[in-house]
């Protein structure tokens, strides 16, 4: 198979005395889509925010493209994982845009700020990915001038603007009304199509089948079942795993 992009090993996560990741192994190669199921609070949200170090493990160790987040003595380093966390773009729920900018300015923000663009580059780059979402009739509105779809697609377009080599998303249409689901998830297709190395949490199981190369299935902190989806969605072997599929499906 094609390289390893991210390397998840032994990975345990505490918060407190609670123990939310039990031990997770986990290997996402280049252009493969990953897609995690499970029941909320299993834990899903906490490995992708792993991913990218937004929480650091407890245990276990975590590399992106190969090298760890974690130096050789285990600490970790302000300026690596900065490095690190911009190869990776990602996705949430809530679109977590800057209310007082527009389209444009949301896309370009980080651009300026963290990958120290000149304004004129980053708005060519802003304007690129708004296009490419279907945006570009809307550059210049407010987010409360959006709705929630075109909202989610200015936070997707911001995460592109990076350039990062894997995108990560969590329950990117959650909060979306239903009509404006297929908008969204037409954005994240088009990503898959391009050969985008991807990680997905979703409660959509047909876009998860249609898209997923492999879907795991997460209870309790721990990956319980993992396959093709044809198998994991018509023929799951762990009883967890069978109980989970028919409440969704
Ligand atoms: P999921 O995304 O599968 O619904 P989460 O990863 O969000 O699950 O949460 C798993 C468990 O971890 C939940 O019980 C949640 O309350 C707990 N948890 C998540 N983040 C924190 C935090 N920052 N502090 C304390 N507990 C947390
Ligand atoms: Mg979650």
């Amino acid at each position: 198979m094609s390289k390893p992009m991210i390397e998840v090993a032994q990975l345990h996560k505490s918060f407190g005395v609670h123990e939310i990741l039990k031990g997770i192994d986990l290997t996402v190669h280049q252009g493969e889509i990953v897609v995690i199921i499970g029941p909320s609070g299993s834990g899903k949200s906490t490995l992708l925010r792993c991913l990218n170090c937004l929480e650091l493990p407890s245990s276990g160790t975590v590399k992106v493209e190969g090298t760890s987040f974690s130096d050789e003595s285990g600490r970790y380093n302000e300026k690596r994982v900065a490095r690190l966390r911009t190869e990776i773009g990602m996705v949430f729920q809530g679109f977590n845009l800057f209310p007082m900018m527009t389209a444009i300015q949301n896309v370009m923000a980080a651009q300026i700020k963290i990958r120290k663009k000149s304004a004129e580059e980053a708005k060519k780059t802003a304007e690129k990915y708004l296009t490419k979402v279907g945006l570009a009739e809307r550059m210049n509105h407010y987010p409360n001038q959006l709705s929630g779809g075109q909202k989610q697609r200015v936070a997707i377009a911001r995460a592109l603007a990076m350039e990062p080599n894997i995108m990560l998303f969590d329950e990117a249409t959650s909060a979306l009304d239903p009509e404006l689901v297929g908008e969204v998830l037409k954005v994240i297709r088009e990503l898959a199509d391009e050969g985008m190395t991807m990680v997905l949490v979703t409660h959509e199981m047909r876009f998860a089948e249609e898209v997923g190369d492999r879907i795991i299935f997460m209870d309790k902190g721990v990956i319980v079942e993992e396959g093709k989806p044809s198998d994991i969605f018509n023929a799951p072997k762990h009883q967890r795993t069978k109980l989970f599929i028919n409440q969704v499906l």
